[in-house]
Order: C-alpha cells, then structure tokens, then sequence
C-alpha cells in the first residue's frame, strides 16, 4: 500500500521533470531560431547629468518581442542562453547592433556615448580583445562605447580579466563595473583595474529616501573613493525626485544617473525623439 502510493508519487515528479525539461528545450529551440531570425531588439535607457538633465549616454539593454505581442526581459533568457553557450553570437549582436545603432545618431549631430552590458562567458576564458575592436572600429571609434562589467565578473580569473580590460582599454574602449557594491570584490583590486566608471547598484540609491542608514552612508563613501580614484559614477535605479536630489548633493554636481525618474528603456525611434526634443528645445 505504502509502496505503491510512494510510486505514483515519483511517477508525478518524473512527470513534472520531463514537462520542466520539454519547455527549457522549447525556449533553447527559439532561443537559436530568434538570433538566426534576427528577432531580438535593444531598447535604450537614457544616463543623465544629475544637475542639467541632459542625456549623455544610453545603455542597450535587450529585449525579445514575442509573438503574442509581449516582450521578455533579459533576465528571463539570458541565464540559458549563457549556459547552451549563445552568449558569444548573441553578445556580437548585441555590441553590433548597438555601435550601428550610435553610428546613426552621431551622424545626425547626437554625440552621447553608448553603453553595453557584457557577460563573463564572453570574456574568459579567450576573450579577445581584438574581436571586440574589429566588431566596434568600423562603425565608431571605441572612446564612445562604454562596456559594462559586473562586479562578480572581475572575480572569475582576475588576473585574466585585469589583463582584458586593459587591453580592452588600449584599444579605446571605456569599461565600467555594474552593480557596483554587490558583488563583494575588494577595494583594493580597483587600483589594478583599468575602470573609468563605477555604476551604483539601485539597492542602494532606494537607501537614499532612508537618509540615516547604512545604505546611504555606503553611497557617500563610494561617491568619495570613485572621487579620489578619478571614476565617474553612475548612479542606477533612480525612481524618486528626492534620490535625484540627493544623488546631486552627494556628488557634488558631478554625478550621472538613470532609472525609472527619469525614463525606463524605450525603443530607438522613441529615444531619437526625444534627443531631437533635447536639441530644439
Ligand atoms: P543592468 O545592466 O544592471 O541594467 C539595469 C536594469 O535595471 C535594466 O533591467 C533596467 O530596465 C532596470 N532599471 C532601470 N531603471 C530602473 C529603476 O528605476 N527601477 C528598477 N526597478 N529597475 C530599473 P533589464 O533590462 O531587465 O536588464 C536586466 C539585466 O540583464 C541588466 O542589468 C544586465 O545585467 C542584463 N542585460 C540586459 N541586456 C543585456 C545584454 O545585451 N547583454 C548582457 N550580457 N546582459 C544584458
Ligand atoms: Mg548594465
Ligand atoms: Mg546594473
Ligand atoms: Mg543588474
């Protein structure tokens, strides 16, 4: 009796496993079919000058429009697409895709910098510095481009990444740490690294409307280290008025931010517009 309810049970299970097991194979069969089709799109979200609100950058962030007419974030598809080992064709899309993309709008007088996230599967463990460049030179000059890093990447093979983005940096190329603060790496690897710019986490710019906690102190700190180093920071997640305000303060006027305040990701043509309001007005 016992046993046979213990085997209707593991029945059930295997069940739910090969369902679970069909559907991952399902997306990992349109995951190849949608970068072979070209149907993935970058939507970009505007950086801006925390005292002019002026936009100096954008960050591509990738989208997948789904038939149904809905879309899916990244981070429904990116954490299978790096394991099936699509991160290295999807990730040159994406950087392709992107510089073609600040290619158009510096030729209609647009100059802002571009930012692109990149995954630690595209860099290690044979990252090429030149394969980077030549995706990159044709359309623009790497100064322009700002590849983002998080700081859990830096922790992979440290030497190996220091050394990649070094060189990446020679060729041009701006690099800054995303998630800045989450990732626990120490503070004296900064000094080895070729970075230019730190972007805060938004856990921390949300501690912002709590002026006297730990969060908001970390923010301060950082904003002074990045100071002393000679790192712009970027502040991510700016949802509030009041964390504009205080961002503001805290970097001396000098900070950049984005987040849901001010724009989330828009497509391209929306940007565009409002570069061209930017301008006229
Ligand atoms: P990320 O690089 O830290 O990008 C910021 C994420 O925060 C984006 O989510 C953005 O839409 C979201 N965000 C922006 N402002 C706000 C805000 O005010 N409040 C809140 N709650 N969220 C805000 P998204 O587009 O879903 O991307 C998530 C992550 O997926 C990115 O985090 C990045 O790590 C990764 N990702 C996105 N596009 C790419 C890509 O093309 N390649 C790679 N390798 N990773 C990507
Ligand atoms: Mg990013
Ligand atoms: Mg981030
Ligand atoms: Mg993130």
């Amino acid at each position: 009796e016992a046993k046979a309810r213990g085997g209707s049970c593991s029945r059930v299970f295997s069940e739910e496993m090969s369902a679970s097991r069909q559907q991952r194979f399902s997306l990992e069969a349109r995951l190849r079919q949608a970068l072979e089709r070209d149907e993935f799109e970058l939507y970009y979200q505007p950086v801006f000058d925390l005292d002019t609100c002026r936009i100096m950058a954008v960050e591509a962030l990738i989208r997948w429009p789904q038939e149904d007419g809905s879309m899916l974030m990244p981070g429904s598809f990116m954490p299978l697409a790096e394991e099936i080992g699509l991160i290295k064709p999807l990730g040159d899309w994406v950087l392709e895709t992107a510089v073609r993309q600040l290619r158009a709008w510096h030729d209609q007088g647009f100059t802002l910098a571009m930012s692109v996230n990149i995954s630690v599967n595209q860099l290690h463990p044979h990252g090429d510095v030149e394969h980077f460049a030549a995706l990159v030179r044709p359309h623009i000059d790497p100064r322009w481009v700002h590849l983002e890093v998080t700081e859990s990447t830096l922790m992979v093979d440290p030497s190996a990444i220091e050394t990649l983005l070094a060189g990446l940096h020679e060729e041009g190329f701006q690099i800054a740490i995303d998630d800045f603060g989450t990732g626990f790496s120490s503070l004296s690897r900064l000094q080895h690294l070729s970075i230019q710019t730190l972007k805060i986490d938004r856990s921390f710019v949300s501690e912002l409307d709590y002026p006297n906690s730990k969060g908001a102190a970390l923010v301060g700190i950082i904003h002074k280290m990045a100071s002393n180093l000679g790192l712009q920071i970027v502040a991510e997640g700016i949802e509030t008025e009041q964390q504009r305000q205080r961002l503001l303060a805290i970097s001396g006027g000098k900070g950049w931010g984005q987040g849901f305040w001010f724009s989330p990701a828009i497509s391209a043509e929306e940007l565009e517009r409002w570069l061209q309001r930017q301008r006229d007005g």
